[in-house]
Protein backbone atom coordinates (compact mmCIF):
# COMPACT_ATOMS: atom_id res chain seq x y z
CA UNK A 1 0.00 0.00 0.00
CA UNK A 2 1.25 3.51 -1.26
CA UNK A 3 2.65 5.69 2.39
CA UNK A 4 -0.64 7.50 3.75
CA UNK A 5 -0.66 11.28 2.77
CA UNK A 6 -1.04 13.93 5.92
CA UNK A 7 -2.04 17.12 4.90
CA UNK A 8 -2.27 20.40 7.65
CA UNK A 9 -5.09 23.06 6.88
CA UNK A 10 -3.84 25.76 9.12
CA UNK A 11 -5.60 29.40 9.55
CA UNK A 12 -7.83 31.34 11.87
CA UNK A 13 -11.22 30.62 13.41
CA UNK A 14 -13.69 31.34 10.33
CA UNK A 15 -10.65 30.84 7.63
CA UNK A 16 -13.01 27.54 6.19
CA UNK A 17 -10.68 25.06 7.14
CA UNK A 18 -13.80 22.34 8.43
CA UNK A 19 -15.49 23.29 5.15
CA UNK A 20 -12.28 22.27 3.10
CA UNK A 21 -11.46 19.57 4.70
CA UNK A 22 -14.99 17.81 4.33
CA UNK A 23 -14.27 18.26 1.00
CA UNK A 24 -10.96 17.05 0.34
CA UNK A 25 -12.56 13.83 2.49
CA UNK A 26 -14.80 13.28 -0.47
CA UNK A 27 -12.02 14.49 -3.19
CA UNK A 28 -9.18 12.53 -2.19
CA UNK A 29 -10.18 10.26 0.41
CA UNK A 30 -8.31 11.75 3.52
CA UNK A 31 -9.96 11.45 6.83
CA UNK A 32 -11.21 14.41 8.51
CA UNK A 33 -9.59 15.18 11.89
CA UNK A 34 -10.93 18.54 13.59
CA UNK A 35 -9.63 18.62 16.85
CA UNK A 36 -12.43 21.02 17.78
CA UNK A 37 -14.67 18.46 16.66
CA UNK A 38 -13.45 15.76 19.01
CA UNK A 39 -13.18 18.16 21.70
CA UNK A 40 -17.62 18.71 21.10
CA UNK A 41 -17.69 15.10 21.36
CA UNK A 42 -16.53 14.81 24.71
CA UNK A 43 -18.64 17.89 25.88
CA UNK A 44 -21.33 16.47 24.77
CA UNK A 45 -21.04 12.98 26.18
CA UNK A 46 -19.73 14.65 29.39
CA UNK A 47 -16.81 12.58 29.30
CA UNK A 48 -13.78 13.92 31.53
CA UNK A 49 -11.92 15.54 29.12
CA UNK A 50 -15.02 17.12 27.63
CA UNK A 51 -15.60 18.58 31.28
CA UNK A 52 -12.46 19.79 30.94
CA UNK A 53 -11.66 20.85 27.53
CA UNK A 54 -14.82 22.83 27.70
CA UNK A 55 -13.67 25.21 30.53
CA UNK A 56 -11.45 26.77 28.45
CA UNK A 57 -13.42 26.32 24.81
CA UNK A 58 -16.01 28.96 26.72
CA UNK A 59 -12.93 31.36 27.30
CA UNK A 60 -11.98 30.81 23.52
CA UNK A 61 -8.11 29.56 25.12
CA UNK A 62 -6.87 26.67 24.16
CA UNK A 63 -6.90 23.21 25.57
CA UNK A 64 -3.67 22.74 27.24
CA UNK A 65 -1.71 20.63 25.07
CA UNK A 66 -0.75 17.73 26.33
CA UNK A 67 -4.04 16.48 26.60
CA UNK A 68 -5.00 17.77 23.38
CA UNK A 69 -1.81 16.18 21.57
CA UNK A 70 -2.82 12.49 23.21
CA UNK A 71 -6.82 12.91 21.91
CA UNK A 72 -5.11 13.56 18.48
CA UNK A 73 -2.38 10.64 18.50
CA UNK A 74 -5.55 8.43 19.38
CA UNK A 75 -7.58 9.50 16.96
CA UNK A 76 -4.79 9.27 13.71
CA UNK A 77 -4.42 5.73 14.72
CA UNK A 78 -7.34 4.24 14.44
CA UNK A 79 -8.20 2.34 10.97
CA UNK A 80 -10.28 4.54 9.22
CA UNK A 81 -7.30 6.66 8.81
CA UNK A 82 -4.63 4.48 7.43
CA UNK A 83 -5.15 6.21 3.67
CA UNK A 84 -4.31 9.89 5.43
CA UNK A 85 -5.54 13.00 7.17
CA UNK A 86 -6.68 16.02 6.86
CA UNK A 87 -5.54 17.96 10.20
CA UNK A 88 -8.03 20.83 10.67
CA UNK A 89 -7.37 22.84 13.75
CA UNK A 90 -4.48 20.70 15.03
CA UNK A 91 -1.81 21.63 15.69
CA UNK A 92 -2.32 25.33 17.04
CA UNK A 93 0.88 25.70 19.15
CA UNK A 94 4.66 25.22 18.61
CA UNK A 95 4.53 22.52 21.11
CA UNK A 96 1.73 20.60 19.62
CA UNK A 97 3.72 20.62 15.73
CA UNK A 98 6.93 19.80 17.57
CA UNK A 99 4.95 16.81 19.09
CA UNK A 100 3.50 15.56 15.89
CA UNK A 101 6.90 16.05 14.20
CA UNK A 102 7.88 13.87 16.89
CA UNK A 103 5.68 11.27 16.84
CA UNK A 104 5.89 11.18 12.71
CA UNK A 105 9.89 10.73 12.89
CA UNK A 106 9.07 7.90 15.75
CA UNK A 107 6.66 5.95 13.05
CA UNK A 108 8.59 7.21 10.10
CA UNK A 109 5.37 9.10 8.94
CA UNK A 110 5.99 12.47 6.75
CA UNK A 111 3.70 15.15 6.44
CA UNK A 112 2.90 16.03 2.90
CA UNK A 113 1.98 19.76 3.09
CA UNK A 114 0.35 22.35 5.35
CA UNK A 115 -1.87 24.43 3.58
CA UNK A 116 -2.47 27.92 5.12
CA UNK A 117 -5.77 29.68 4.14
CA UNK A 118 -5.43 33.35 4.58
CA UNK A 119 -8.44 35.46 5.20
CA UNK A 120 -8.49 38.94 7.02
CA UNK A 121 -9.95 39.30 10.47
CA UNK A 122 -13.01 41.46 9.97
CA UNK A 123 -14.54 38.49 7.13
CA UNK A 124 -13.55 35.54 9.95
CA UNK A 125 -15.79 38.04 12.55
CA UNK A 126 -18.76 38.71 9.73
CA UNK A 127 -18.48 34.55 9.05
CA UNK A 128 -18.22 33.03 12.54
CA UNK A 129 -21.13 35.14 13.58
CA UNK A 130 -23.23 33.47 10.13
CA UNK A 131 -21.68 29.83 11.39
CA UNK A 132 -24.23 27.04 11.51
CA UNK A 133 -23.36 23.28 11.99
CA UNK A 134 -24.82 20.19 12.14
CA UNK A 135 -24.46 18.60 15.60
CA UNK A 136 -25.12 15.20 14.25
CA UNK A 137 -22.51 14.76 11.44
CA UNK A 138 -20.40 18.08 12.08
CA UNK A 139 -21.48 19.80 8.29
CA UNK A 140 -20.33 22.86 8.42
CA UNK A 141 -23.00 26.08 7.26
CA UNK A 142 -23.47 29.85 6.47
CA UNK A 143 -26.58 32.27 6.67
CA UNK A 144 -25.26 34.34 4.47
CA UNK A 145 -22.10 32.41 2.06
CA UNK A 146 -23.49 28.87 2.27
CA UNK A 147 -27.02 28.50 3.42
CA UNK A 148 -28.66 25.22 3.92
CA UNK A 149 -31.28 23.74 1.40
CA UNK A 150 -33.99 24.17 3.53
CA UNK A 151 -33.67 26.69 6.64
CA UNK A 152 -32.34 25.47 9.86
CA UNK A 153 -31.87 21.94 8.74
CA UNK A 154 -29.15 19.90 8.23
CA UNK A 155 -29.05 19.28 4.10
CA UNK A 156 -27.77 15.57 4.72
CA UNK A 157 -29.61 14.07 7.77
CA UNK A 158 -32.23 16.88 8.26
CA UNK A 159 -30.94 17.32 11.84
CA UNK A 160 -31.96 20.89 13.30
CA UNK A 161 -28.74 22.98 13.14
CA UNK A 162 -26.92 25.38 15.91
CA UNK A 163 -25.10 28.01 16.60
CA UNK A 164 -21.81 27.12 18.65
CA UNK A 165 -21.60 29.10 21.78
CA UNK A 166 -17.95 29.70 21.01
CA UNK A 167 -19.20 32.06 18.09
CA UNK A 168 -20.64 34.51 20.00
CA UNK A 169 -19.04 37.84 19.44
CA UNK A 170 -17.05 38.33 22.63
CA UNK A 171 -15.61 34.60 22.48
CA UNK A 172 -14.77 35.26 18.81
CA UNK A 173 -12.94 38.51 19.08
CA UNK A 174 -10.56 36.49 22.11
CA UNK A 175 -10.33 33.41 19.66
CA UNK A 176 -8.88 35.48 17.12
CA UNK A 177 -6.22 37.06 19.43
CA UNK A 178 -5.20 33.67 20.74
CA UNK A 179 -4.83 32.53 17.04
CA UNK A 180 -2.60 35.75 16.30
CA UNK A 181 -0.30 35.41 19.68
CA UNK A 182 0.13 31.33 19.36
CA UNK A 183 -1.18 29.74 16.15
CA UNK A 184 0.26 31.99 13.61
CA UNK A 185 3.70 31.44 14.44
CA UNK A 186 3.16 27.71 13.28
CA UNK A 187 3.40 30.04 9.56
CA UNK A 188 7.10 30.88 10.20
CA UNK A 189 7.92 26.97 11.43
CA UNK A 190 6.35 25.08 8.65
CA UNK A 191 7.78 28.01 6.03
CA UNK A 192 11.28 26.90 7.88
CA UNK A 193 10.36 23.29 7.13
CA UNK A 194 10.05 23.71 3.21
CA UNK A 195 6.42 22.17 4.00
CA UNK A 196 3.97 25.54 3.72
CA UNK A 197 1.99 26.76 0.86
CA UNK A 198 -0.66 29.44 1.26
CA UNK A 199 -4.15 29.91 -0.74
CA UNK A 200 -6.22 33.02 -0.38
CA UNK A 201 -9.46 31.99 1.40
CA UNK A 202 -11.61 35.14 0.80
CA UNK A 203 -12.67 33.43 -2.38
CA UNK A 204 -15.58 31.21 -3.13
CA UNK A 205 -15.57 27.98 -1.50
CA UNK A 206 -14.66 26.00 -5.06
CA UNK A 207 -12.40 28.77 -6.26
CA UNK A 208 -10.16 28.09 -2.29
CA UNK A 209 -10.87 24.13 -3.00
CA UNK A 210 -8.97 24.11 -6.25
CA UNK A 211 -6.09 26.07 -4.83
CA UNK A 212 -5.68 23.64 -1.56
CA UNK A 213 -5.85 20.78 -4.24
CA UNK A 214 -3.37 22.27 -6.66
CA UNK A 215 -1.21 22.99 -3.32
CA UNK A 216 -1.09 19.48 -2.40
CA UNK A 217 -0.59 18.32 -5.65
CA UNK A 218 2.09 20.28 -6.41
CA UNK A 219 3.90 19.42 -3.13
P1 LIG B 1 -12.91 27.00 10.32
O1 LIG B 1 -13.03 25.49 10.37
O2 LIG B 1 -11.62 27.45 9.72
O3 LIG B 1 -13.20 27.64 11.63
P2 LIG B 1 -15.41 26.88 8.75
O4 LIG B 1 -15.13 25.91 7.66
O5 LIG B 1 -16.24 26.43 9.89
O6 LIG B 1 -14.02 27.50 9.29
O7 LIG B 1 -16.05 28.16 8.07
C1 LIG B 1 -16.47 29.28 8.86
C2 LIG B 1 -17.77 29.85 8.30
O8 LIG B 1 -17.51 30.47 7.03
C3 LIG B 1 -18.85 28.80 8.03
O9 LIG B 1 -20.10 29.39 8.28
C4 LIG B 1 -18.67 28.47 6.52
O10 LIG B 1 -19.92 28.05 5.92
C5 LIG B 1 -18.23 29.82 5.97
N1 LIG B 1 -17.26 29.70 4.86
C6 LIG B 1 -16.28 28.78 4.70
N2 LIG B 1 -15.57 29.00 3.56
C7 LIG B 1 -16.12 30.11 2.99
C8 LIG B 1 -15.82 30.86 1.79
N3 LIG B 1 -14.82 30.52 0.96
N4 LIG B 1 -16.60 31.92 1.52
C9 LIG B 1 -17.61 32.28 2.34
N5 LIG B 1 -17.94 31.63 3.48
C10 LIG B 1 -17.21 30.55 3.81
P1 LIG C 1 -12.34 27.26 15.08
O1 LIG C 1 -11.61 26.65 13.95
O2 LIG C 1 -13.61 27.90 14.72
O3 LIG C 1 -11.49 28.10 15.97
P2 LIG C 1 -12.31 24.73 16.53
O4 LIG C 1 -13.51 23.90 16.45
O5 LIG C 1 -11.08 24.32 15.80
O6 LIG C 1 -12.77 26.16 16.12
O7 LIG C 1 -11.89 24.91 18.05
C1 LIG C 1 -12.81 25.28 19.04
C2 LIG C 1 -12.09 25.35 20.38
O8 LIG C 1 -11.60 24.04 20.74
C3 LIG C 1 -10.88 26.24 20.43
O9 LIG C 1 -11.21 27.60 20.69
C4 LIG C 1 -10.08 25.62 21.59
O10 LIG C 1 -10.63 25.96 22.84
C5 LIG C 1 -10.33 24.14 21.37
N1 LIG C 1 -9.32 23.54 20.49
C6 LIG C 1 -9.52 22.98 19.26
N2 LIG C 1 -8.37 22.51 18.74
C7 LIG C 1 -7.40 22.77 19.66
C8 LIG C 1 -6.00 22.54 19.71
N3 LIG C 1 -5.33 21.95 18.69
N4 LIG C 1 -5.33 22.93 20.83
C9 LIG C 1 -5.97 23.50 21.86
N5 LIG C 1 -7.28 23.77 21.87
C10 LIG C 1 -8.00 23.41 20.78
Amino acid sequence: MSQPTYIILLGAPGAGKGTQAERLHERLGLTHVASGDLFRENVSKQTPLGLLAKSFMDKGELVPDDVTVRMVMERIARPDCARGVVFDGFPRTEAQARALDAAFAREGKRLRAVVLVAVRDEMLVERLTARWSCPTCNAVYNLLSNPPRVAGQCDRDNTPLVQRDDDKPETVRRRLEVYHQQTAPLIAYYRAAGLLREVNGAQSIEQVQAQIVQAIEEA
